[in-house]
């Protein structure tokens, strides 16, 4: 097989990574192993100091989870990858890989509820400060909002469970004009739908647990380097630009170039902190991978089917699903999105919550569940569930209504999804 040779998309999810010699095992193997062994003590010196690459120690990196991180990269377009123990870990060390105490950067408010609190509670104890910015803000109201301490912009490319459609292009030329890198969530979207470098976000991460995945087995996450963002232009990351103590010398910009922030956070923050995939994780990732585009094509079908089926019933208060075209968010859908808006649709029933609860309660086919982007299609009510602390006023703050239902629509055979919902809708109203 060429190695120059570019394949489309959803070749790659089945060809990248993992490339097997003559008579080697046609599937990636699991190298279940902590340890390396070495012919020499110089040998391991070597790739103690980063001068000869190679695997030292299962805690920071794997022949199993590398060919992963390789397909990965290859998907998104980027230069290089990292996997981790789980997406809230992949969102941490990808802002705590250049935001240090005493900094702070822009997130969009509109994000994942553990990543929010992430940002706004357990980084805000290490002295690194969230400033959360919403998308209908005008580019001078979020300029107000940096300063020489701020250090990247973070969203995400479809917002769990909002669904707002983030206009990367708008926030990569907001970022850049500050000297700092956007980061963007992929992990509804996922490389299949968009490829957020190609708008000009830096960095992109995953929750792999989701459509990566795709099979609800195994938590885990990514952080995929662009490659493509200049750290010495501004003076801004000494800690990429100058020499690592922790290495004796190493400066990542010199000598790792364009994978300078990917090594960082390989061989400093996985070293310390140990957010480390298992080889057996990233082989079940990899299993995920190789179906992905053809999941994701059948996970969006379905989707606009039961989002239009809604939308045209009076059982069904309102729905939000980015490809309607009644969506506020169609436009940037179609731009940035344009093939599919992921499986992921919200709704309200008519009769508030207690009939958001019947209908739940009725469901045969959907199960529920706290998870999205299963191969199987699931639901949460989360006014009864994640959010059922709050008053209805208290949840129509946080965007929640109290009607609201998250449907993951999966794969199944799109007539039965809308059957299940049909009588449970039924039920509902009773
Ligand atoms: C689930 C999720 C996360 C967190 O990932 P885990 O794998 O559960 O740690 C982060 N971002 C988004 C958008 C998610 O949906």
């Amino acid at each position: 097989m060429s190695e120059c040779k570019e394949y489309k998309i959803d070749t790659k999810c089945l060809q990248e990574g993992w490339k097997p010699g003559n008579g080697e095992p046609r599937v990636l193997p699991i190298y279940q192993s902590t340890t390396y062994k070495y012919d020499s003590a110089k040998h391991l010196a070597g790739l103690f100091d980063l001068s000869v690459p190679g695997h030292m120690y299962t805690r920071i990196s794997n022949p199993t989870v590398d060919f992963v991180e390789k397909k990965i990269a290859s998907l998104e377009g980027g230069t290089g990858a990292m996997l981790t123990s789980s997406g809230q870990a992949a969102n941490f060390a990808a802002v705590f890989n250049i935001c240090s105490a005493g900094q702070n950067f822009i997130s969009l408010s509109t994000i994942y509820g553990g990543t929010l609190n992430l940002f706004a509670v357990t980084m805000k104890r290490m002295g690194i400060e969230a400033r959360f910015v919403t998308p209908d803000m005008s580019d001078d109201e979020i300029d107000g909002f940096f300063d020489e301490n701020t250090r990247c912009v973070f969203g995400e490319t479809i917002a769990n469970p909002a669904l707002n459609v983030l206009d990367i292009e708008r926030f990569a030329g907001i970022a850049h004009r500050h000297g700092v890198p956007l980061i963007v969530d992929n992990t509804f979207a996922t490389p299949i739908l968009c490829r957020p470098f190609e708008f000009g976000a830096d960095i992109v991460t995953h929750s792999t647990t989701k459509y990566m995945d795709g099979h609800a087995t195994v938590v885990g996450g990514v952080i995929v380097d662009s490659g493509k963002f200049d750290w010495a232009a501004g003076g801004k990351y000494p800690e990429l630009t100058e020499a690592d103590e922790s290495y004796h010398g190493v400066v990542y910009t010199r000598d790792f170039g364009d994978a300078a922030y990917i090594t960082k956070a390989r061989v400093q923050l996985m070293r310390d902190m140990g957010i480390t995939p298992q080889p057996i994780a990233a082989f079940l990732i990899n299993e995920g991978l190789d179906t992905l585009a053809l999941r994701m094509e059948r996970h969006c079908a379905n989707a606009l089917a039961v989002a239009k089926y809604l939308e045209k019933d009076p059982r069904v208060t309102w729905v939000n699903y980015p490809g309607l075209e009644s969506s506020s968010e169609h436009a940037a859908a179609m731009k940035y999105t344009p093939s599919g808006c992921s499986g992921v649709v919200s709704f309200g029933v008519r009769g508030g919550r207690d009939a958001a609860v019947k209908f739940m309660d009725s469901l045969e086919l959907a199960a529920i569940v706290v998870h999205v982007a299963d191969a199987r299609t699931c639901v949460l009510h989360p006014a009864s569930t994640t959010h059922r602390q709050l008053t209805d006023e208290q949840l129509e703050d946080a965007g929640v209504s109290p009607d609201l239902i998250r449907l993951s629509v999966g794969i199944e055979n799109v007539e039965d999804i809308i059957a299940d919902i049909d009588q449970a809708l039924d039920k509902s109203q009773k």
